[in-house]
């Protein structure tokens, strides 16, 4: 039967993500936060907590971790070999899989650093959780990583499937959209977008997932070859800007001193 993704709210606006299949009491979460939320949502459906997944080192991703460990002790920690996550168990890298034994779920993990040295990205049974490297219309903010690790990480999820379902760890989707209107106030996609999500929004629910082809679409991003985009970006940097990299720079750099 299908594996069942839900999102467990917390903080203003984390997602933590609940894996489970409708005829197995076996779970998983994506970057648990805060084990309160998902401790009252396990409970509330019966369900057992199998297995802990990390992106990357934050507290609004981490935080939760050692509450989960107590109540389930037997919940088996995987996350990023490069960077330091409380009581990892299963340290990954690029191209590793990982097999949650009872949720028959299968990833491959991808090295994705840029918002942090060693995010990681779990893909797999059509899904990626990339944490807080691509957001709905927007991607992280450059804390420890490079911007150049950035661009790339972003061009590599640009090039998967594109009805692949990405499942990013907060609700920016509508924010994100305001910038996107800065960088192409003419893509019909993505006006068409914001007053989806908007709707989406106002009915109370999540705009995430969104499929990789309407981030393709919409984000800015994961546009940073096109000449709309590139336009732009030389518009606001005032000069001819000679790559991808230099491009999503100028962008990342943008939206952190004008928008956000
Ligand atoms: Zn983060
Ligand atoms: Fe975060």
């Amino acid at each position: 039967m299908s594996l069942l993704i839900e999102p467990i709210p917390a903080f203003d606006d984390n997602y933590i993500w609940l894996l489970h299949r409708p005829d197995s009491q076996v779970c998983a979460v994506v970057d648990p936060g805060d084990e309160d939320p998902v401790i009252e949502r396990l409970r509330a459906k019966g369900l057992q907590l199998a297995a802990i997944l990390i992106t990357h080192k934050h507290g609004d991703h981490t935080g939760g971790i050692r509450g989960l460990k107590q109540r389930w002790p037997e919940a088996v920690v995987y996350g990023p070999a490069r960077e330091s996550i409380p009581m990892l168990e299963r340290p990954l890298g690029e191209g590793e899989r990982v097999a949650i034994g009872g949720l028959e779920a299968d990833f491959i993990v991808m090295d994705v650093p840029g918002h942090t040295e060693g995010h990681i990205a779990y893909l797999g049974e059509g899904v990626l959780f990339c944490g807080d490297t691509l957001f709905g219309g927007g991607c992280g903010r450059v804390f420890s990583g490079t911007y150049e690790q950035l661009s790339d990480s972003l061009a590599r999820f640009a090039e998967l499937p594109g009805d692949t379902l990405a499942y990013c760890a907060h609700e920016y989707t509508l924010a994100n959209l305001g910038f996107a209107k800065w960088v192409e106030p003419e893509n019909a996609a993505l006006l068409a977008r914001e007053l989806q999500d908007r709707a989406r929004r106002e009915r109370g629910e999540p705009t995430v997932p969104s499929t990789l082809e309407l981030e393709l679409a919409t984000n800015p991003f994961l546009r940073q070859e096109q000449p709309t985009v590139i336009a732009a970006a030389e518009k606001w940097a005032g000069q001819a800007l000679p790559d991808r990299h230099a491009v999503f720079r100028a962008l990342r750099t943008w939206k952190d001193r004008e928008y956000d």
